[in-house]
């Protein structure tokens, strides 16, 4: 069976060479354990951080050995109470054709409930990424003025489909592509979005959002953020949600220039992790699950087929932008 490995730890931009592809002995389950056939697999920007050598939320890849993140797969030999060959399981070991799991790290799935790539995108972390973000981190209330940056993808996305679904008065949306940005505006319903290889975000933004904003869903950091300081409206809130514009950075950008605003107009600028919104579960799958069923929330998905030796690819693809939605490889 194949599955990859880091090969080597990137200096900036990552290369085809940082990964490797290896075959390895398919496992045999020991007590407790399932034997899952990955169907299919979630390429993720937090994966280039995990890539470097450094402390931070989750550990680092370790030199040699697999890369893991999202997958869904088909148990194809159980030696644990509760799972059945057969089986559909959401867990944590992708980059891999057969994943060798305790019990505990796995979660069945309903496979003719949703398409499986949807438990890895807008019903699975990301999507609850962006609810946990907008509902709660950002305090997110009716007639709030909402931008997101990182719009069109897995994340941004969900968040600003689920801001006009929840009455804003404006929702503004980035992304790095023209046609990214009319499909925002023409088939997610965003009010207006701009393209920031266009010229400064600063200005665009403003022309996008001439009242200035109440709300910033920030996927980019750097200029993005920036921008949003300038945007804000007195009291308004930011989840800060990730950097996608910093992670292939060699040396740290200088912090945004302008955060003194952020006295004057009594901003709340609030960090997050979606592991800590747990207890948002239930409420997330009620409302997004019933807006996707009901067809008021589009997503997308941008799919790499060719199984594993394809991963390194997709990922890379998806950090340069030429994913739509999320990026997820099948197998
Ligand atoms: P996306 O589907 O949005 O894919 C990444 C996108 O980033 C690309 O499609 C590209 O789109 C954009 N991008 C790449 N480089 C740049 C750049 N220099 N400036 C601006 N945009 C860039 O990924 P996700 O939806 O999975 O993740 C979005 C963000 O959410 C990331 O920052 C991620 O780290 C964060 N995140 C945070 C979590 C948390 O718990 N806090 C959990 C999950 C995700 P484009 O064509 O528009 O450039």
């Amino acid at each position: 069976a194949q599955e990859i490995r880091l090969a080597s730890r990137p200096k900036g931009f990552p290369t085809p060479e940082n990964f490797e592809l290896a075959e390895v002995e398919v496992p045999t389950p020991g007590d407790g354990q399932l034997l899952v056939r990955n169907a299919v697999m979630s390429v993720d920007p937090y994966m280039r951080g995990r890539m470097n050598d450094a402390k931070s939320y989750v550990p680092p890849f370790e030199l040699g050995e697999p890369l893991d993140g999202g997958a869904v797969g088909e148990v194809v030999a159980s030696n644990a109470e509760g799972f059945a060959v057969g089986d559909t399981v959401l867990h944590g070991l992708g980059w891999r054709e057969y994943a060798l799991l305790d019990a505990a790290h796995a979660t069945k799935v309903d496979p003719t409930a949703a398409p499986l790539g949807a438990y890895l995108g807008v019903l699975g972390m990301p999507g609850m990424t962006a609810y946990a973000g907008l509902v709660e981190v950002a305090a997110f209330k009716e007639g709030d003025v909402v931008f997101v940056s990182g719009a069109a993808g897995a994340v941004g996305q969900v968040a600003g489909q689920i801001a006009r679904l929840k009455g804003a008065s404006r929702v503004v949306g980035s992304a790095g592509t023209d046609t990214k940005v009319e499909y925002l505006v023409e088939e997610l319903g965003f009010d207006a979005a701009f393209n920031y290889r266009n010229g400064p975000v600063r200005d665009q933004l403003a022309k996008a959002a001439p009242d200035g904003i109440d709300v910033y869903f920030d996927n980019v950091g750097g200029d993005h953020l920036e921008a949003a300081l300038d945007a804000f409206n007195l009291y308004g809130r930011a989840a800060l949600c990730g950097a996608i514009s910093v992670y292939n950075d060699t040396e740290p950008q200088p912090g945004p220039r302008n955060l003194f605003l952020a006295v004057g107009k009594r901003l709340t600028l609030r960090g997050y992790l979606v592991a800590d919104h747990a207890h948002l579960r239930e409420q997330f799958v009620r409302e997004v699950g019933g807006w996707v069923a009901s067809g008021e929330l589009k997503y997308d998905e941008t799919i790499t087929e060719g199984g594993v030796a394809k991963a390194p690819e997709a990922f890379l693809g998806m950090l340069r932008g030429e994913n739509l939605g999320k990026a997820l490889v099948t197998f």
